[in-house]
């Protein structure tokens, strides 16, 4: 069987994991099996190089930083390959650009051109356990790339993808859970969860799986598991929806802490005021996401809108800007707030939704400050505070 596996960080963080892995492939490892393995940086280890980055500088240059945050992939991959052959397995470590992926865009923010697998595949026949660094690619000019956090997911689908077979995704929990285990201890195992519902709930916060991986995933056909590393339990398969035989409304509610909202209140809600505000906000390359407008009388009002917290520097220079041009505006920031968002494929042909979640927080008497709809999700801008109750009865209500 040919198979790619991907370990993720905190799956390798130490010496005797990786070597319990090693263990694990070399004794599970059949004769005619053709295994391609991605692994991540150790524990930390990304987050530990970007800070020596800033060290030097807090928007270091992003080429360099590029090369900088791949060496903790080279780590892995050849400790990994290190202790196999140790065991006397066959086995090769590569980095990105030695496995043929190609990539293109944005240094630390590139994307899977093409993959030449090659070299991979003549490793295979040659009976060895090809070990590829996840998260990185090389570039058009031969330079050292990165594919933005949580990249090595995209690597695993992508090469599943080239190389025609499945893609397993082991992790330091047991599958993808209708909400974040460690937020919400009483979150149920989903069995199968669509392409779609996952690229939601992941876009949405739940950072188990990379978007971008299941996107691939999505395009390619291919058939993604996510489990526990080393673990017994079977894990969640991320399938055609057509495969799924129950169809939830609600699947799973996905948590981001990573969310800042601004209210921008007592001026004037004109088209020319909106458009200062958002020119200023874009310009300082600030990601937009939910924006509500309210207006009192003599069309005095308040625009409020939500962005991700690592744009904060640059909000705070955008917001400086509205205030020279607009003198009255008053700015409020809030960062003591989360999104929650309700995901489900159901939600297309259900009604009602919405108002079953406004019923729930009337209940409860929980306030929210924003919400948003696509077709199958509802996102809502909670106090930090009551994370935990919205939750607990959300999860209740829809039996998840
Ligand atoms: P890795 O280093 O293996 O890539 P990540 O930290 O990126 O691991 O992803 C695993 C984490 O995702 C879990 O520890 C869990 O806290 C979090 N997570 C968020 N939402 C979910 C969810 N719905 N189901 C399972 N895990 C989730
Ligand atoms: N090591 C990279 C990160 O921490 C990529 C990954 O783990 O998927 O973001
Ligand atoms: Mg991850």
């Amino acid at each position: 069987m040919r198979v790619v596996k991907k370990y993720g960080g905190s799956s390798v963080s130490t010496i005797d994991k990786i070597k319990n892995i090693a263990i694990h492939l070399s004794k599970n490892k059949k004769v005619g099996d053709e295994i391609v393995v991605v692994v991540s940086a150790m524990g930390k280890t990304t987050d530990n190089l970007m800070k020596l980055a800033n060290e030097i500088s807090l928007t270091p240059d992003i080429r360099e930083l590029d090369s900088l945050l791949s060496t903790g992939e080279q780590q892995s991959i050849s400790l990994l390959s290190m202790a196999l052959k140790s065991l006397d397995c066959k086995s090769i470590s590569l980095t990105g650009a030695q496995a043929g992926i190609k990539t293109t865009g944005l240094h630390t923010k590139n994307k899977i051109e093409s993959i030449k697998t090659e070299k991979i595949e003549s490793y295979l026949k040659a009976g060895k356990i090809v070990i590829v660094a996840g998260f990185q690619g090389v570039n058009e000019n031969g330079d050292i790339t990165t594919l933005g956090r949580g990249g090595s997911d995209t690597s695993a689908v992508a090469l599943a993808a080239a190389l025609r077979c499945e893609c397993e995704i082991y992790t330091d929990v047991p599958g993808i859970y209708s909400i974040d285990p460690r937020v919400y201890k009483k979150a149920k195992k989903i069995e199968r969860i669509s392409y779609e519902e996952m690229m939601e709930m992941a876009n949405l916060g739940a950072g188990v799986m990379e978007t971008r991986a299941v996107e691939i995933g999505k395009k390619y056909g291919v058939k993604i598991s996510v489990g526990e590393t080393l673990g017994p339990e079977t894990g969640t398969y991320i399938c055609d929806s057509s495969e799924i035989i129950e169809k939830k409304v609600v699947t799973g509610i996905s948590i981001s802490k990573n969310v800042i909202m601004v209210n921008l209140e007592n001026f004037l809600v004109i088209p020319k005021n909106i458009s200062i505000i958002f020119s200023a906000i874009a310009k300082n390359g600030v990601n937009v996401d939910m924006i509500s407008q309210n207006e009192g009388d003599n069309l005095i009002g308040s625009i409020g809108f939500t962005c991700p917290i690592a744009d904060e520097l640059f909000l705070d220079i955008a917001l400086k800007e509205v205030e020279n041009y607009i003198p009255d505006i008053q700015v409020i920031k809030r960062s003591e707030v989360v999104k929650i968002s309700l995901v489900g494929i159901g939600m297309i042909s259900n009604f009602g939704v919405a108002a079953k979640v406004f019923e729930v927080l009337s209940d409860i008497d929980a306030k929210f400050y924003q919400c948003t709809t696509s077709e199958i999700s509802i996102s809502l801008i909670i106090k930090i505070d009551d994370t935990i109750r919205v939750v607990e009865k959300l999860a209740e209500v829809f039996s998840i």
